[in-house]
């Protein structure tokens, strides 16, 4: 596919292009639990004295203790996912640099009313990759991830929720670019239910707010990725809000292959290549993640058959044979219902996007 792998050559300098020296966020909290990772203490006693009067305007209104906890608990950096570590999803892929890859590298190409949408809901079955691709967006843009689960905002930060989700968004304003991928999105945007917490309403509520405000100023480069798994649980006024839905189907053949010979590539096996081709047949229906978990079980065949596990030495161990697979696939069953696999593909006809 020449258009792809043109695109896979050019996403190799975005990061560069896209890297601006990142500032420390405030004096004391996150900034120096940053500076205390890298830097010695005595340049972190001069560094800290000289950022003090220097306070991001954006985060004046924001609580230390807030930011430093967005820090650790969704703030990802140390990630290196490349388009090669997702198998299959050619079309997806393709979509994705269309809508969010190409514009971050080319903002002059995508203006007025080329400009994209802030954001960019994927849907499909769980276990499919929506999150690697997430991952892979940010990690090739070299821009700031942030991970939340529409679940964990309501249920963790119970109290001060919403004071979290004015955190959140006032962080990745500060460490543009980023990505904030919020998963099981449904849950955020769908209709209050009555009898939903006054707490989880309010959360609603400013994540809206948020999400509405989001990256509105022309230089903002902030990604919004929704995850979810029930996309025929969102209104109109939901599908509003993220313009562009892409579908995150199953493996096809080809991507489970790729799945599974990647995850055979480390370890001694004795597949033969018709062995593999009938394993892939085998898994018609399976997600990423089931063909995963079937590698996984697959793989601690040999090690059952060892008789003194405590004393056995890592040459005894045999290879992975078709049998560890035969057997795993009696364990390990597709966990997505034709029901459900059907009403994506009625989603995505409705109002999915092309690549
Ligand atoms: P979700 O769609 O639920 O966000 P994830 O992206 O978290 O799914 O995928 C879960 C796991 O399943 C991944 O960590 C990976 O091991 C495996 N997986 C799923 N889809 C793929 C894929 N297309 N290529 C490679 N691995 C995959």
């Amino acid at each position: 596919d020449p258009y792809f792998a043109g695109a896979a050559s050019t996403t190799g300098s975005l990061a560069a292009r896209l890297q601006r020296p990142r500032g420390g966020l405030r004096r004391g909290g996150a900034s120096t639990m940053a500076r205390q990772r890298t830097g010695s203490v005595q340049h972190q006693q001069q560094q800290q004295h000289q950022d003090e009067p220097e306070v991001d305007e954006r985060l004046r209104n924001i609580e230390p203790r807030m930011v430093e906890m967005i820090e650790s608990e969704i703030v990802t950096t140390a990630h290196n996912v490349t388009w090669d570590d997702i198998a299959g999803l050619g079309q997806a892929k393709r979509a994705v640099h269309m809508a969010v890859i190409y514009p971050l590298l080319r903002p002059e190409l995508f203006q007025g009313i080329r400009a994209p949408p802030k954001g960019l809901l994927l849907f499909g079955p769980p276990g499919t990759g929506k999150t690697l691709i997430g991952k892979c967006i940010a990690s090739q843009a070299g821009a700031t991830f942030f991970s939340i689960s529409a679940s964990s905002l309501t249920s963790k930060w119970i109290g001060e929720g919403e004071k979290m989700v004015r955190a959140l968004f006032a962080v990745a304003r500060v460490r543009q670019p980023t990505v904030i991928f919020i998963d099981e999105i449904d849950s955020l945007l769908t209709q209050r239910t009555d009898g939903e917490q006054e707490a989880t309403r309010r959360i609603k509520t400013e994540f809206l707010v948020q999400l509405d405000g989001c990256g509105t100023g022309e230089a903002d480069r902030i990604i919004l990725l929704g995850a979810t798994n029930r996309p025929h649980e969102l209104d109109e006024a939901a599908r509003r809000r993220f313009p562009k839905r892409l579908y995150v189907p199953l493996p096809d053949r080809a991507g489970r292959r790729t799945i599974v010979a990647n995850l055979l590539r480390k370890q001694t096996h004795s597949l033969t290549d018709a062995q593999l081709e009938a394993v892939c047949d085998r898994t018609d229906g399976f997600s990423g993640a089931d063909v995963d978990t079937l590698c996984r079980e697959a793989a601690f065949g040999p090690i059952r058959s060892i008789a003194d596990i405590a004393s056995a030495r890592v040459d005894d161990v045999r290879p992975i044979d078709f049998a560890d697979f035969e057997y795993a696939l009696t364990q390990v069953r597709p966990s997505v219902s034709p029901k459900d696999l059907e009403s994506h593909i009625r989603f995505n006809s409705l109002y999915g996007m092309s690549a």
